[in-house]
């Protein structure tokens, strides 16, 4: 018997993972990638060490917990684990669950990709684009450039998203899965450092600390994390503020003004501090702060508490500056004014409308032999392997039921 042709549109994550996964089920693989390489961003997750995947992954880590339920019930965090190690890779878990190769090289996993599509015969063709998906019969005509043209039995879009431009994924998966029928929600950056308002972002430059930050709408908390922060001459980053980013982001589009807030004491109550001023009355106001917060922050919460010098006696200041200084440690506000977009974005928020994709296949409701992979769908995740967990789990699904 004929082994059905299955095209896998990207050669990222979730094309080569698909791939795999689909040719060991005795089918005929081709991948389509733009780049004149596969796998390029890979390359680049986990700062260079790929933080493939987080042993906690469930379906809570992400922006559509039921569609994502089944999937990755199909394919979990442990069985991703078990599949890399089969394939080489041995994990090294770090804190909060995260996973990455032992060797600490992103570069480990597309060697033993590249390994593994070579014994299984995957035909790979780099420096290709699909242009256009178009229903023939029972199967697909995949136009690409150049005025080449491909026949398919399945086909499986794993084109990702738009982060990361330079690494391939520039968004041509939407336009294509538009004329098939799809719809695509209002897509925007994730997983993103965030830029603000505020004249002492040059100062701050380079600080680094460890607070609770809260994103504020309306007065309200909208989200808070506890973590590593880092400010920038445009605004502020760190695992904290990328993970607050989506929840912005999607504030800003709906024209709200969010806020973050970053709480510098957060194990000390206002009470304590009053205390502590009580105990340093005699010392400068710079003075008294050291050893409470980092000493570059200093100047810049005593410019924005009013107190015009920085050798004011703690006795000697009125009691709204000590008022307006104290809660500065518990409240300090920054407006957001946007990010720094998909160029610097780990993850796409947005994408095909899940309402039009089989949560338990993967597979169009609309076309039939059509199935997505990874970021191209609106499924985004918490920065800590979850989003690279998604490529896999969906690709396992995809290919599963792609090579029926
Ligand atoms: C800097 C950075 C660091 C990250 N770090 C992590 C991390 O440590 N852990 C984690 O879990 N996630 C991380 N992510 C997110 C993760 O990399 C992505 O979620 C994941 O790669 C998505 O996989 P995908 O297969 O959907 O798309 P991609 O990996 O983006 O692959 C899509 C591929 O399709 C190709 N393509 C697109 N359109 C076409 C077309 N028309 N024709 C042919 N080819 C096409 C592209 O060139 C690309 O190679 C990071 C992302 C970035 C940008």
């Amino acid at each position: 018997m004929k082994k059905p042709k299955i095209v896998i549109i990207g050669g990222g994550a979730s094309g080569l993972f698909a791939a795999i996964v689909a040719s060991r089920n005795n089918t005929d693989v081709t991948i389509i990638e733009k780049n004149s390489r596969i796998g390029k961003k890979i390359l680049a997750t986990g700062n260079g060490r790929c933080n493939y995947t987080n042993v906690n992954a469930d379906q809570n880590a992400y922006n559509h917990p039921e569609f994502v339920l089944s999937v990755l019930k199909q394919f979990s965090a442990h069985q991703t684990i078990e599949f890399f190690q089969e394939l080489g890779i041995e994990p090294k878990v770090e804190d909060f669950g995260k996973a990455y190769p032992l060797s600490e090289q992103a570069s480990s996993i597309i060697d033993v990709f590249l390994y593994e599509l070579e014994k299984l015969n995957v035909a790979i063709k780099t420096d290709t684009q699909a242009k256009e998906i178009v229903k023939k019969g029972s199967g697909f005509l995949i136009h690409l450039d150049h005025g080449d043209a491909l026949y398919a039995d399945k086909v499986i879009l794993a084109t990702g998203g738009k982060a990361m431009p330079s690494s391939g994924s520039d968004g041509l998966g939407y336009p294509i899965a538009r004329k098939l029928g799809h719809h695509v929600s209002t897509i925007f950056p994730a997983l993103v450092k965030l830029t603000l308002d505020s004249p002492y972002l040059k100062s701050l430059n380079g600080v680094k600390i460890t607070s609770t930050v809260q994103l504020i709408n309306k007065n309200q908390v909208v989200q808070e994390e506890n973590g590593d922060i880092l400010f920038t001459n445009y605004g502020i980053s760190g695992p904290t503020i990328l993970d607050i980013s989506r929840k912005a982001n999607e504030l800003l589009i709906a024209k709200e003004a969010p806020i973050i807030n970053v709480i510098l004491l957060d194990s000390l109550s206002k009470i304590q501090v009053y205390e502590r001023f009580q105990k340093f009355k005699d010392k400068p106001v710079d003075q008294s702060l050291i050893g409470l917060v980092n000493k570059r922050i200093i100047p810049a919460l005593i410019k924005q508490a009013g107190i015009q010098k920085h050798q004011t006696l703690i006795c000697e200041l009125t009691h709204l500056e000590k008022e307006f200084l104290i809660n500065l440690l518990f409240n300090w506000h920054f407006p957001v004014t946007g990010s720094k977009g998909f160029e610097d974005a780990q993850v796409t928020a947005g994408g095909i409308e899940v309402s039009e994709i089989d949560a338990d296949t993967l597979e169009s409701k609309l076309i039939e032999g059509l199935y997505f992979t990874g970021e191209v769908m609106d499924i985004d995740g918490l920065c800590g392997g979850y989003n690279l967990q998604w490529a896999w789990s969906s690709a396992y699904v995809a290919a599963q039921n792609a090579s029926k």
